[in-house]
């Protein structure tokens, strides 16, 4: 095997070619009007078509073991589906990474008869409709939000969702409420076919001990789906808030009981380079557009725009940072392939930089662009919205993910020459908790 190799093996060829074709297509003319639909359920359902296609195509579910009927795609071949689909439409891609966020933590933390339970149906619907939602994020407020869940307070702080044990009956009692949870509510409402659920466990102790995972089926009475977030960007996805009554479970729905801190850490390392190609397919895209608009516009002028050295300059920049940035995501998938999607520096890393360089770079394209960049039949603008999403979704960059990288700097076992080496970095209970002031305590602790 060649050590190192950018080139597409031939399968990877044809994985690329089906989802440009599928996006372009299928996908491409539903964007516009989706995206302009005053009502984000209308939007959702709108391209309900165009996701029962990509179901069809093994996009939906291809992360999952073939043990369990899923494609059983590595985390680079993954990165070819994912650019092809962000470079059309961002928002449609999350449906199918949420999937993933909400299935591969039963992949790594569940046993044996719950993976037979929930990972075979979800690869084997004949109306290719099957949904996951991946329910962690909590609403705003003091105490709220989300950033701090494996923190060391205890309720009313962190995680606010509680399940009680109601071991007489053998269920566990859910009360509380979910806020951005994407395909959550399901194409009707009436909820995903699963929902994987970050509840507290124990009331009173740390983020660290007190969470666990439970599986919410379609249909569970004591839970309501509020109609979706109204959106800034990626306004095709579904964003849910979700109420819990009373809700009643089997005990036998539940994994990962007091480790719900390592399954959300897991996820949302996953999805980090997944997030940081999807930033390089949006990014592609408006440096293809500002390219294209450069070499045939004036601007008044007598020669197009790209002849003038500053607009040729910042053209370059973009493909440079669009380069850069997909060579990052697919250092960081293959990192996950090694190591078992345990990449919790990296795979933040490619998360963030991507990110945060994708903003950047649709500005430059549309300074390149001009004032016709603000023109709403124009792309950019919404490439602009698109792009404000990826440092706040996906587990926000400040907030969640930057904590990650810095908790496994700051082990005093870490080697720093780990990552250009593909070689492991612990994470876990063990390591600092991913909360600043822990990574604080930790540095003194050396020092
Ligand atoms: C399109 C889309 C899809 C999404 N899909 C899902 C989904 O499927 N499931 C789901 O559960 N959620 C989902 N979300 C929510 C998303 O994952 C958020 O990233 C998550 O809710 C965390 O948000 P936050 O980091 O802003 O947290 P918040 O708790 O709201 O934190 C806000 C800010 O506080 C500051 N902060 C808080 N604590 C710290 C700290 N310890 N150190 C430093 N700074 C701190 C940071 O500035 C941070 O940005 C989605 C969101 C979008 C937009």
């Amino acid at each position: 095997m060649m050590p190192i190799d950018f080139t597409l093996t031939s399968y990877q060829r044809r994985l690329q070619r089906m989802a440009r074709e599928f996006a372009n297509e299928i996908l491409g003319p539903l964007v516009r009007p989706a995206d302009e639909n005053a009502d984000p359920q209308k939007a959702f359902q709108s391209i309900k078509g165009a996701y029962v296609e990509s179901y069809k195509l093994g996009f939906a579910t291809g992360f999952i073991p073939k043990k369990y009927g899923g494609g059983g795609i590595s985390n680079v071949d993954l990165q070819i589906v994912v650019e092809e689909l962000c470079a059309v439409d961002p928002g449609f891609a999350t449906i199918l990474l949420v999937n993933g966020l909400a299935l591969m933590p039963l992949v790594w933390f569940a046993n044996e008869r719950q993976k037979q339970q929930w990972l075979v149906p979800a690869t084997s619907d004949p109306r290719g409709e099957y949904l996951a939602g991946w329910t962690v994020s909590e609403a705003a407020g003091t105490p709220g939000g989300t950033a701090n869940f494996d923190g060391p307070a205890s309720l009313p702080a962190g995680v606010a969702l509680t399940a009680v044990h109601d071991k007489k009956n053998g269920e566990y009692i859910l009360n509380g409420r979910k806020h951005w949870p994407a395909n959550a509510g399901g194409w009707d409402l009436q909820g995903a076919d699963v929902n994987v659920c970050i509840v507290r466990t124990t009331p009173e102790a740390e983020g660290s001990r007190a969470l666990s995972a439970i599986i919410i089926p379609r249909g569970t009475p004591g839970v309501t789906y509020e109609p979706p977030i109204s959106k800034l960007g990626h306004r095709i996805c579904q964003n849910n808030s979700v109420v819990f009554s009373d809700c009643r479970v089997p005990e036998e729905n539940a994994f990962a009981v007091g480790n719900g801190d390592l399954v959300v850490n897991k996820a949302f390392t996953w999805s980090g380079p997944v997030a940081a190609i999807a930033s390089v397919g949006v990014a592609r895209s408006a440096y293809e557009y500002a390219l294209s608009w450069s070499k045939k516009y004036t601007g008044g002028g007598d020669k197009p725009i790209i002849n003038h050295q500053i607009v040729a300059y910042t053209l370059a920049e973009i493909a440079m940072k669009v380069e850069a940035g997909r060579a990052f995501a697919w250092k960081a998938a293959h990192y996950h392939d090694l190591h078992d999607a345990n990449g919790h520096a990296i795979g933040p890393m490619s998360k963030v930089f991507c990110s945060e360089m994708l903003f950047n770079a649709v500005f430059q394209a549309m300074k390149v662009v001009g004032v016709n960049a603000l023109d709403t039949s124009n792309p950019l603008g919404r490439y602009l919205r698109e792009a404000s999403v990826f440092p706040l979704y996906d587990a926000g960059n400040v907030g969640m993910q930057m904590r990650k990288i810095c908790a496994v700097m700051a082990d005093p076992a870490f080697d720093p020459r780990s990552i250009a080496a593909s070689a492991a970095t612990p994470f876990g209970k063990q390591a600092p908790p991913p909360d600043t002031q822990a990574v604080g305590r930790n540095l003194k602790r050396q020092a």
